[in-house]
This record gives structure tokens, sequence and C-alpha cells, in this order.
């Protein structure tokens, strides 16, 4: 499905619109050239006329003059004989009329007239004066006086015929000459053509994948938008893993990753549409024409499916599997803008909710991305002007009141859209890189806040502070934390990072590297939300962590579900030699259960809150009068 043939819906009209116009220019050059050789051709017969006159007129003249020089003593001596003797050589000259020699008086002294001028009625028709004739006058003269006159009537005949000859020749030059132009701007209109064609189709289709590109796609669908009553389905398509191809096995294995998908989305959508390649790797499916959305909707999953079976490449099998976005013209919008943002927009979902899916469009999409729009326009300011703040919600042993750990949790008041949830902005945080910014502040306000109890004597706990992959990734991230440390006075050893299983396993041995640096400065670790990722054993026992935190989905279940899960986790924690904290303890019940079951810590709202850390250094300050005294449920600032 090349772009040159299907990025416009009717192709034909405008290439036949250009070779109409291309006809008629080659016509007018034609014409020009004809034109431009016949005026030149004009002017030198012209000239060439004229010249020849002149020169016809100057020999007449010199004939006219010798004769007149002849016949002087004949016409003195009025010897008519020798004076027509004088003229007999004459019958040489090929346009000559007629010659006479008339005497003072005008009297005719000797005619002469060679023998095809005396026709009947040539004379005449040949009236001196004429076009056709000229007649040419020399004085007779004897001593300075005037004794007759010779005159020459000469034909223009030749002259003429001479001209006609030049004309043939004229006609013949241009025939030629047209003869020879026309297939040489034949030629030369095919190549301009050829050269057009293909600067057409460069400008128009991928190179990689010889689909239609960004621009054709496009231009298509505001050709499919100007038709009346057109209906038609937009799918964007976006790759799940193309980076890692590209990353790891190479922009040549990227390519031939894009050919392949290429292919296979043009065979599932085969003459349903249009296929073209609108980014890295992004592609778009104008499904048309497509009356019902299932239709649009079956052509969507056949792609996902066709994209699920792994594909062979030079170096190996690759799974590309793909996440679709898809909407409909004209329902779900009304301009190709809005058209490409909805399907976008369904696409966004697809991608962050699972992948290797099709989410079709509904309008309240439009709502949730715009919120999403906001919180990231808005959480950009607010981190640069230092607008969040930290919580920290109490850890305790299980079987008693001490506060033992605190973890850190992000706040955001925002002035117009109140509490914003830290699951809302905190995945926008990680999808823009603003986790960077954002984590190292809550890392840096967290050891000051930290500090700051044991530098009041207070029984100071440890702080856990939750770390995103994206901030894992960052070459800086080691030197981060160990200048927080240094810049805040905490002891290494009272700072607690907190990872996920997903982010330890999306790159091994980096992490691996990571952990061991922080472990080496002294620094804990713990691995939040236990169990909701896939950590394998083997990976688990080379993980150098000091935690696991029992994920709350699995508390909320206890103290009559979930017992088996808690369990192994416990059992497994201590079969590596870890501690277990439970997180999200509710109430009484799940709290006796884990304490029973041997977990050594929990957190969770039945004992406290996240809390500003001026409330939680009143609590650290009641503790200290005794562990027992410490109200449970405390941090009313978070209920
Ligand atoms: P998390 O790390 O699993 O944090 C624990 C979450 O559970 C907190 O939600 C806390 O308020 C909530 N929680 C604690 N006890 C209970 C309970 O008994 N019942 C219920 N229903 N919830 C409880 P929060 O503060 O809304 O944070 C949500 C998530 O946002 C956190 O989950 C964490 O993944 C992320 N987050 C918060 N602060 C930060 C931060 O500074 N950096 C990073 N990277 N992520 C953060
Ligand atoms: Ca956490
Ligand atoms: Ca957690």
């Amino acid at each position: 499905m090349s772009a040159a043939s299907i990025p416009s819906r009717n192709p034909g009209r405008r290439r036949g619109d250009r070779s109409t116009i291309r006809a008629t220019a080659s016509t007018g050059q034609v014409v020009a050239v004809v034109v431009a050789m016949l005026v030149a051709g004009i002017v030198v017969l012209v000239y060439q006329y004229v010249l020849l006159r002149q020169a016809q007129l100057d020999e007449a003249r010199v004939q006219a003059g010798i004769i007149a020089d002849n016949v002087t003593a004949p016409l003195m001596f009025g010897d008519r004989d020798a004076a027509a003797e004088m003229l007999r050589p004459l019958r040489y000259a090929s346009d000559l009329v007629s010659a006479t020699v008339d005497d003072a008086e005008g009297r005719r002294f000797v005619g002469f007239a060679p023998q095809r001028s005396r026709e009947p009625g040539a004379l005449a028709a040949l009236l001196p004066g004429t076009a056709d004739a000229v007649r040419v006058s020399a004085p007779v003269e004897y001593r300075g006086r005037r004794i007759g006159k010779v005159d020459l009537v000469v034909s223009t005949a030749g002259v003429r015929a001479a001209m006609l000859h030049y004309m043939a020749f004229l006609a013949l030059t241009v025939a030629g000459a047209v003869a020879l132009v026309i297939p040489i701007l034949r030629r030369t209109r095919t190549r301009v053509a050829q050269a057009e064609r293909e600067l057409d189709a460069l400008a128009h289709t991928d190179t990689v994948t010889g689909l239609a590109n960004r621009r054709a796609t496009y231009l298509r669908l505001e050709q499919e938008m100007a038709l009346p009553h057109g209906v038609f389905a937009l799918l964007l398509i976006d790759l799940d893993n193309f980076k890692t191809v590209n990353d790891t096995a190479g922009h040549a294995a990227g390519d031939e990753l894009l050919r392949s998908v290429a292919k296979s989305i043009g065979d599932v959508v085969g003459d349903a549409g249009l296929v073209g390649r609108i980014g890295g790797d992004e592609f778009a499916v104008i499904v048309t024409p497509v009356a019902q959305r299932q239709a649009a909707l079956d052509v969507a999953h056949g792609i996902v499916r066709a994209l699920s079976v792994p594909i062979v490449l030079e170096h190996g099998e690759v799974l590309a599997t793909a996440s679709i976005g898809m909407c409909m013209y004209p329902d779900d919008a009304a301009s190709a803008t809005e058209l490409v943002s909805s399907a976008d927009t369904a696409l966004y979902r697809a991608k962050h909710g699972g992948r290797n899916q099709v989410v079709d469009f509904r309008p309240e999409m439009t709502l949730a991305a715009q919120r999403r729009a906001c919180i990231e326009r808005e959480l950009r300011k607010a981190i640069a002007s230092g607008a969040l703040d930290v919580h920290y919600q109490p850890q305790f042993e299980s079987g008693g009141r001490r506060i033992v750990g605190v973890e850190a949790l992000v706040r955001w008041h925002h002035p117009e859209l109140g509490a914003v949830p830290p699951a809302e902005f905190i995945p926008v945080a990680e999808e823009t890189g603003m986790i960077v910014a954002l984590g190292n502040w809550v890392l840096r306000r967290a050891c000051r806040d930290a500090a700051g109890w044991r530098r009041a004597g207070l029984p100071a706990p440890s702080v856990a502070v939750n770390v995103s992959a994206r901030q894992m990734r960052e070459p800086a991230f080691v030197a981060d934390v160990l200048q927080a440390l240094a810049d805040s006075g905490l002891p290494a050893a009272q700072l607690e990072l907190e990872l996920t299983e997903s982010m330890l396993m999306e790159r091994v041995e980096t992490a691996i590297a990571f952990m061991q640096q922080m472990r080496a400065a002294g620094i804990r670790l713990s691995i939040d939300d236990f169990g909701t990722g896939y950590s394998s054993l083997a990976y688990l026992q080379a993980f150098p962590i000091n935690q696991l935190k029992i994920d709350r989905s699995f508390v909320r279940l206890l103290p009559h579900g979930g017992e088996a899960t808690a369990r192994a986790i416990i059992a497994l924690a201590r079969g590596f030699g870890l501690t277990v904290l439970a997180e999200g303890v509710e109430d009484r019940a799940q709290l006796d259960w884990l304490h029973g079951a041997g977990c050594e810590y929990v957190q969770g709202f039945l004992l406290g809150r996240p809390m500003p850390a001026g409330a939680l250094a009143s609590l650290l300050a009641a503790q200290m009068d005794g562990p027992q005294a410490a109200p449970a449920c405390a941090g009313a600032e978070d209920r």
C-alpha cells in the first residue's frame, strides 16, 4: 500500500488537472516557437525583397546608362538601325520588358522588346510603375545637352519568384524545426512529469515502511472529512516496546521491525482504508467507509491480534504488541485536529491501561485528558515554587505503640483544585520526568525534618522515602541521596528508601548496583507493595534489601481472607533474613492477626494517618513520656 497510490482519495483528478495544464503549456510553447520563427522569417524575407529590388534597379540603371551612352551617336545622326543594334544585346536581359529610346522632343526613336514579352497582352499586363514592373530612365546627353532619353521597363516577376522560393524554403525550415522541437518537448515533458511524480511520492511516503507519511495521512483525513456524509474511523496505533528493540538491537533492527509491523497492519486493513506511519513507532489507520463502529473496532482488534504474534527479525524474535486508540468521524469530532486529539486520548488510555489493547474513545475521556493536562501544568508550577508539602505516617512495632519509623508522603494542596491525591499526580510526574525534581525535593525535606527531630532531642525514628523508577535511572541519584544526608546531618542508618518490585525487575543489573551503593553507605532498603509485582525468588536473593512491605491489598482481606499470601510473605522474609512491615492496617483484627503471624511492623490508619511534620514531632514528644501514652489514630489533617 504505497503512499503514491493511496493518500489522495481522488488521485486522478489532481494529476489530470496537471497534465491538462502541461499539455496546454507545451502547445503554447510550440505555437510560440512557430510564431517566433515566422516573424524572424518574415523579417528576413522583407529584407531580402528590398535587397533584390534594389539590386534589380541598380542593374537596370547601369544598363540604361550604358545604352544611353551607346545611342548618343545614332541619335545625333538619326541612325535608327545603329540604335536598334545597340539595343539588341538587351535580349539577354531576362527581366527586361521593353527598352525605348526617345529623342529630345519625346518622339519614339527606337524601341525593343524581347521575344517573350511580345506575346499578346504581355506588355499591356505589365504596366510600368506597378508592383509587377518598374521603369528606369537615363538621359542621352551630348556635351551637356540633352538629346534624348532611354527608358527600360523591367519585370519584377523574377524577384517575386525568388521571394516565393524563399518563402517555400522558410515554410520548410519552420515545419522541420517544429517536427524536431515537438519530440524534444515531449521527451522533456515526460521527464519533468516523472520527476514530479517522484518528488510527489517522496513528499508523501515514509521512506522506512513505504507507507503514507504523516503529511499524506492528514491530507487524506481532510479529504475524507470533506466528503458529504463521510463516515470513517481513525485508529492511532503505538507500539508498546519499540524503544526497547531500538535501544537493545539497534536502529537497523528497529527499521526491520517497523517494516514488519507495517506489513502486518496492511494485511489486516487490506482495502478497507489507508495505513500511514505518522511518527517513530506511531501508525494511523483511516478505516473508510465504515458505517458501524463495531466494524472499525474489529479492524483494530485484528491489528492487536496480528501484532500479538512474535515477529522474526534477523537478530531474533521480538514481540511488538500495540496499543490502539480509536474514534469515529463525525460522532467523536468535528475537525481533523479534534479527531486526532480524540484518538490520541483513547490511545493514552490504552497505553496506561495495560497496553496491548484497543480503547474506543468516549467523550468523558476528554475531560480526564483535560484534567491531566491541568495537573501537569499546575504541578510544574508547584514544584518550581515549592508549593508541595510532606506528611509523615508513623510505623509501629506490631506488638506495641512505639514509633519505629515514618514514611514520607508528598502532599499537594492546590488553591483551586484543593488536595490533589498523590495517586493522581505521581503518575503524571513519572510520565513527564518531573518526578526527579519532585522526589529529590521530598528526599531533602524528609532528611531535614528527621534530622530536626533528632536535634530537638526527640526519639528519632528512621524516615522512609518513596523512590520512583525514573529517579533510580538518573545517574546523579546516588550522589543526590548522599548529598541530602550530608546537608541535613541525618545519619545514613536513619534513612530508608522504598523501592518497588517492578522498578527493580526493569533493569536488574543497574538496580543491584544502585542498591549495593546505598547499602554500602548505610542506608536501609525496603520493597514496597510487595506481592503485587512479579519478582523472581532468585533475584530477591540477589537484592541487598532489609525489609518487605506487605501491600495493603492483602492486609485489607485479613483476617478472613488473604492469610495464605500474608503468611507466605512473612515466611519468605524470614527465610531471607528480612523484616516485614504490613501497610494499610485499618482495624484491630488485622493488627492482631499480623502480630500473631509474626509480622514485626505495621503502618495504617488504625495506628496513625499521614500527618504534617509538626504533628509528628508532637507525637514523638508524647511518646517520650511513655510509649503507651501515644494516642492511636493521630494526624487529623490527613483524615
Ligand atoms: P505507597 O507508597 O504505597 O504509600 C502508602 C499509601 O497508603 C499512602 O497513600 C498512605 O496514605 C496510604 N495508607 C496508609 N495507611 C493506610 C490505611 O490504613 N488505609 C488506606 N486506605 N490507605 C493507607 P498516599 O499518600 O495517597 O500515596 C499514594 C502513593 O503515592 C504511595 O503509595 C506512593 O506510591 C506514592 N507517593 C506518595 N508520596 C510519594 C513520594 O514522595 N514519592 C514517590 N515516588 N511516590 C510517592
Ligand atoms: Ca511507600
Ligand atoms: Ca505501599
